[in-house]
């Protein structure tokens, strides 16, 4: 029996009865009543049902958020009990992880080694970290001229809108949330209408732990409805974004419209991964693999521009191309896929025109470059592992954020060169440099525009090292102490003497 066909574990077919909106510490149905179906993009079958939050929802959530801010039923905690729920988060995160890396593999299509990693486990640590920090966050005392002390308060921003996308619905939630209570605020989070069943689980166990009813609330809904609402609402302090370039803007436009709220914003990407002759060549070959077909390629810092020297770009291309050939695309719960399901029809479709676009504008198509049906697939939204080679820096698939298994080819000849084609795209979140030369790896680190540059590795993540944009790739910083700067508003207090 496959692993698509053995019944779902009971722990995970509790979650997949028809699901209400998360407000004040209980389940709360949709003022409309209506729905929104959630599908397993690796079957195309339907899952359960979600409530379909409009304007009337979220207000009820944001109300329930504001109260307990108001009447600090978290912020005024003590510290160290803040602490330890934050971490009780992490443990029973970890306790239940089976179960909810299943959700998250299901409803997404990535493998469930892949939810499990870079889902439950990544955002359990997250919660750990700023369980640390709580009862670090203070400010400082300052020197100023004149009979005064003088002396600054940082104090939790107030209400905070977190709107999360699709591709690390659970790590990119804990991003957001847990930095956001590190620093006492309270959250209403919107997650993505095609995942909302971990964010639920999340929000379960964040009140089991012993987060107090109202500090964090979840309302499922559709980005246009939910989301904008959240976004234009009155009494909501800041936004805290991941997803696309297009919304972000949509964003700051809805902030500026209303009450001037705070935004940050982690957007697309389209990262150059550089591959000069002297690097370890097979570690590289490695790098460049898994960092455009990590998570199916539906990943933000996808290294989806492979730029390599010339004098190696033909041989190595080759390996790669060969070596995407052979990787087992498949059901995602099963352990022995490397590949699982784009999250949706639409997604997948938007994958494939980006292929067609690509043999359109003359790049040479090496390997994949259609939709996978084979056997049970047919069912689902896979992709082949795609390279392309002969791209130019100015084609569409070298400057548009693909967000899927579609790797872009670049040749160059120098460092400049390379630099240049680099920063040749609007975007600016990751990049990669593999060489052995330490001068040029620290000169090409220094050059690029991005928020990261990982040298001979790629896709690296810590909890406490900041990720985020450069140019139209966003502002502000995910994880880190410098996202607490996000969540905190400084207050400077003076006391004549
Ligand atoms: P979106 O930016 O539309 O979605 C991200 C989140 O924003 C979701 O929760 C979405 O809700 C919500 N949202 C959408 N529109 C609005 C709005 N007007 N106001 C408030 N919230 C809104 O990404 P898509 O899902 O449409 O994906 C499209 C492309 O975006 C991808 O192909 C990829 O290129 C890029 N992307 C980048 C991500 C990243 O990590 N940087 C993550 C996801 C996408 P809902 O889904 O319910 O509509």
């Amino acid at each position: 029996m496959s692993a698509a066909t053995t019944p779902l574990p009971e722990t995970v077919q509790r979650h997949l009865r028809p699901r209400q909106l998360f407000i004040d510490g209980r389940e709360q149905e949709a003022a409309s009543g209506q729905s929104i179906e959630v599908r397993n993009p690796a079957r195309g079958e339907l899952l359960t049902t979600v409530a379909d939050a409009g304007p009337d929802d979220v207000n009820r959530a944001v109300q329930a958020a504001r109260l307990s801010f108001e009447k600090k039923t978290w912020r005024g905690m003590k510290p160290s009990d803040r602490e330890r729920i934050l971490w009780n988060i992490a443990d029973l995160l970890v306790k239940h992880r089976d179960e909810v890396a299943m959700l998250e593999s299901l409803e997404n299509g990535k493998t469930l080694r892949e939810a499990m990693g870079g889902g439950v486990l990544a955002a359990a640590d997250c919660f750990r970290y700023y369980a640390g920090w709580v009862r670090k966050i203070c400010g400082e005392t300052i020197p100023v001229d004149g009979p005064f002390l003088n002396y600054t308060l940082r104090e939790p921003v107030g209400v905070v809108g977190a709107i999360v996308p699709w591709n690390f619905p659970l790590q990119i939630a804990a991003w957001k949330i847990a930095p956001a209570l590190a620093c006492g605020c309270s959250v209403v989070l919107k997650p993505s209408e095609l995942t909302p069943l971990g964010a639920l689980r999340l929000a379960e166990i964040a009140g089991e732990a012993g987060l107090p009813p109202g500090v964090l609330n979840v309302v499922t809904g559709y980005g246009w409805t939910a989301g904008d609402a959240l976004a234009r609402h009155m009494d909501v302090d800041k936004i805290a974004f991941t997803g696309s370039t297009h919304t972000g803007r949509a964003l700051l436009k809805a902030a500026a419209e209303s009450n001037l709220k705070r935004v940050s914003l982690e957007l697309g990407g389209k990262s150059p991964n550089i591959v000069f002759p002297d690097a370890d060549l097979e570690a590289a070959l490695k790098g460049a693999f898994w960092g455009i077909f990590t998570n199916k390629g539906e990943i933000c810092s996808a290294g989806s521009r492979l730029l390599v020297h010339a004098d190696i770009h033909d041989e190595f291309v080759g390996k790669l191309s060969d070596r995407a050939r052979k990787m087992r695309v498949g059901d995602p719960l099963d352990k022995a896929t490397a590949m699982g399901a784009q999250v949706s029809e639409a997604q997948m479709n938007r994958i494939l025109g980006y292929i067609q676009a690509g043999v359109e504008e003359g790049a040479q198509l090496r390997c994949g470059g259609e939709r996978d049906t084979e056997g049970d697939k047919a069912k689902g939204y896979f992709v082949k592992p795609t390279v392309f080679s002969e791209v130019t820096p100015q084609m569409k698939i070298a400057q548009e954020e693909i967000f899927g298994p579609v790797l872009a080819a670049i040749r160059f000849r120098s460092p400049e060169e390379a630099v240049e084609i680099a920063n040749g795209t609007m975007y600016g979140l990751a990049s990669a440099v593999w060489t052995k030369d330490i001068r040029l790896a620290h000169r090409m680190a220094a050059e690029i525009k991005a928020g990261s540059v990982w040298v001979n590795t790629y896709n690296n993540f810590d909890s406490g090292s900041p990720f985020g944009g450069y140019k139209q790739s966003g502002f502000g910083r995910d994880l880190g102490g410098h996202a607490l700067e996000q969540y905190t508003a400084v207050k400077s207090v003076w006391v004549a003497l």
